[in-house]
């Protein structure tokens, strides 16, 4: 089974907690704190495997979370940082979160991408030492690891995609033209699963074409196999669109081509403007007549147009050598670009889960919320600006008023995860 999407949980490892501990020698009676931070939560990693082909993995198992970071421990020692969790994906993956739809990552490149951070560890008790609170008996726990459900895509990255109606000779273009092996047969969906093959032209010259699953009318309203299938020529630089021009099943070329046409534009605009090339099959029963028609057909659109009988390899040569000519004058292949959140969707995001507790312990003022985290994580403290909107997020959302409330007095001290500030009014 060719499976090219799934939906998974993600969760990054928590911080390690921070240690409450005192130092102990003898003869000193109580010693100073020496509560160590707990280690940093194990990231989740996604990284292109290219022995992997699709994505039936993620059927089976759909949880995947990295070990939390070892706590702290008393004499300063640090917990260990927790390993980070690798997930294997095949080329041409692309991560979404699913609540937003927004992607995360496009896995085309070798280079890993670390898609959930795992938490800080939590700052042991020595941190938390000033003159005047000289046995501070807190530490604080680990951060939390990002979390996300998302979805993943195979999007195969493939320089051309072969489209067509079932039947039309897609697979034995394939067959003929590269290494690739898929299954041939006089029946329709033969192809359950987009293969790829590497065309090459002569020294150098290569491109990667893709036998796409037949599509029949109403593919794109989900009728056939091909709307789940047409995701795979969205990267494609160029299509080409192979048609039956024998007639041989009792259909017209023409209508043929209309018909797939209009299916890609249902699917995607973007799909219906990509360039395309005509590939008119199984010239060698066809007769002059036939070919000649669908040819000024073709002629009067502009398009490319070659004559094949890929049976017989008849034209495929010319037709390889004009697919790459193509090619040359197109950009490279389209890569999906992650979509981080905007300062907007920050703020939208607070307001609707702007909730936040207060704590107060040896005199301190402990602010948590995790969306809190979120913005002080991306802010710059040094920068003037940020620390203007950090200030206006803790007046907007309520923070202050709370503190207030609660009898903080000028010169306290806040702490909001790792960041101090002493209290002005
Ligand atoms: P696909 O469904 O588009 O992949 O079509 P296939 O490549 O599986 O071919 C369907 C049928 O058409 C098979 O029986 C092929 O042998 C036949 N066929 C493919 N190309 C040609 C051709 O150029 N000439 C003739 N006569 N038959 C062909
Ligand atoms: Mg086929």
């Amino acid at each position: 089974m060719f499976v090219d999407s799934a939906k998974i949980y993600i969760k990054a490892g928590d911080g390690g907690d921070g240690a409450v501990s005192f130092h102990r020698e003898k003869y000193v009676a109580a010693g100073g704190p020496d509560g160590g931070d707990g280690g940093k939560g194990g990231d989740i990693v996604f990284k292109v495997d290219d022995n992997i082909s699709n994505l039936i993995d993620f059927r089976y198992k759909k949880k995947y979370v990295a070990e939390k970071g070892q706590n702290g421990s008393s004499k300063n020692s640090f917990g260990k940082s927790a390993p980070d969790l690798v997930i294997k994906v095949p080329r041409g993956t692309v991560v979404k979160e699913i609540s937003s739809g927004r992607i995360l990552a496009d896995m085309s490149s070798d280079e890993p991408v670390i898609i959930a951070h795992g938490g800080k560890g939590g700052r042991g008790n020595a941190h938390f030492a000033t003159p005047t609170r000289q046995i501070p008996k807190f530490a604080k726990p680990g951060f939390k690891g990002d979390e996300y459900e998302v979805q993943l895509e195979l999007k195969l990255i493939a320089d051309v995609g072969l489209v067509g109606f079932p039947n039309v000779g897609k697979s034995t273009l394939i067959s003929v033209v590269s290494a690739a092996k898929p299954k041939i047969a006089n029946y329709h969906f033969t192809t359950l699963t987009p293969v790829l093959g590497v065309v090459k032209i002569e020294d150098g010259k290569s491109f990667v074409m893709a036998d796409i699953p037949g599509l029949i009318e109403g593919a794109s309203e989900g009728v056939g196999l091909g709307h789940e299938f047409l995701r795979h020529v969205e990267r494609c630089r160029l299509i080409v669109h192979v048609v039956d021009v024998s007639g041989i099943e009792g259909r017209d070329p023409i209508e043929d081509f209309e018909t797939i046409n209009r299916e890609l534009s249902n699917f995607s605009q973007e799909l219906a403007e990509a360039p395309q090339i005509v590939a008119a099959n199984k010239t060698d029963m066809a007769s002059p007549e036939q070919t000649a028609k669908f040819k000024a057909y073709i002629d009067k659109l502009g398009l490319p147009y070659y004559e094949i009988s890929a049976a017989t390899t008849i034209g495929t040569k010319e037709l390889t050598y004009g697919i790459w000519e193509e090619l040359e004058k197109l950009p490279p292949v389209k890569k999906f670009e992650a979509q981080p959140l905007t300062k907007e969707e920050l703020d939208a995001k607070l307001l609707t889960n702007k909730e936040f507790s207060v704590t107060v312990e040896d005199g301190v003022y402990f602010v948590e919320a995790d969306w809190l985290y979120d913005i002080l994580r991306t802010a710059n403290m040094d920068d003037y600006s940020s620390l203007q909107y950090f200030q206006n997020v803790l007046v907007s959302s309520g923070v202050i008023a709370k503190l207030e409330e609660m009898g903080i007095d000028e010169g306290d001290t806040v702490a909001i995860f790792d960041f101090e500030f002493e209290y002005m009014r």
